[in-house]
């Protein structure tokens, strides 16, 4: 389906962005953490509430593009201990990021201690395993719970069921792998009290099932989206004192800004 809207200008050769920030480790330090954004293929997937496509490619890239573009943007990046690598997709998603690529990468970055990806679910299997058994870096997945919200998740088009995210959790920590999920505040179709009550919904049922770290996001307007209103970031604020009350893991607030 076409896109209404134009999306912005990047190009395969050039990671769209490498930067660095502070965050807290699970040893409950505050360090450093790269961060890469790499210029790909559209996700798939089109969830209703993602705006990543307005940063990709129409095209699948070549071979060692994306590792070309890594290499560039580690070179330009301080050193670090800790490495975000964020494709507006998932990382496993060959059309985003093809095969030999993922193991290039890998060599490049070595010295790393801990390697941060995003996957959709779904995509949790063999080239997930094999990528972390070769991998030096500690790998720790970031996933799109998005929301337990019965009545919101099957409208999302995110093709993921609870069920689902459970077992891609359960498989990577049967791997070693670590889980950090990505939750929303008031997604389309939740009043700004349903948007917070889900969201801390949201945070109790992934804690439930032993992922560590939560990422609370703001949802932001899409194309397509109407009668939307974004959260009040009182309401994320609330959200996210709730998650850090429960003293149960890493929750964060993180608004994008960046991206
Ligand atoms: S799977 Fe993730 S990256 Fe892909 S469209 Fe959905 S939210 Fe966006």
């Amino acid at each position: 389906m076409q896109r209404l809207t134009v999306k912005n200008i990047v190009t395969e050769s050039k990671a769209n962005g490498a930067f660095s920030e502070p965050e807290l480790t699970r040893n409950g330090i505050v360090e450093d953490h790269n961060i890469i954004l790499t210029t790909n293929k559209e996700c798939s997937f089109r969830c209703v509430m993602c705006d990543l496509w307005k940063n990709t490619l129409d095209y699948r890239v070549k071979d060692g593009a994306i590792a070309k573009q890594v290499k560039n943007a580690l070179n330009s990046l301080p050193k670090a201990k800790h490495l975000k690598l964020y494709n507006a997709g998932s990382f496993f998603d060959r059309q985003s990021i093809p095969k030999p690529d993922t193991f290039e990468i890998a060599d490049y970055i070595q010295e790393y201690e801990t390697l941060i990806v995003e996957v959709h679910p779904k995509l949790i299997g063999k080239p997930c395993f094999e990528f972390a058994d070769y991998l030096q870096p500690q790998l720790e997945v970031a996933m799109g719970l998005e929301t337990v919200d019965p009545k919101v998740l099957p409208r999302l088009n995110k093709n993921m069921t609870l069920d689902d995210f459970e077992r891609a959790t359960t498989k990577l920590l049967e791997h070693n792998i670590f889980v950090r999920a990505f939750i929303l505040v008031r997604t389309p179709w939740q009043t700004e009290e349903e948007g917070i009550y889900w969201a801390k919904a949201s945070i109790d049922f992934a804690q439930s099932i032993g992922v560590e770290c939560c990422t609370v996001i703001p949802t932001r307007p899409n194309e397509g989206m109407e009668d939307f209103e974004p959260p009040l970031p009182t309401s994320v604020e609330e959200v996210v004192a709730y998650g850090q009350a429960k003293g149960n893991g890493r929750v964060f607030g993180d608004t994008w800004d960046a991206v």
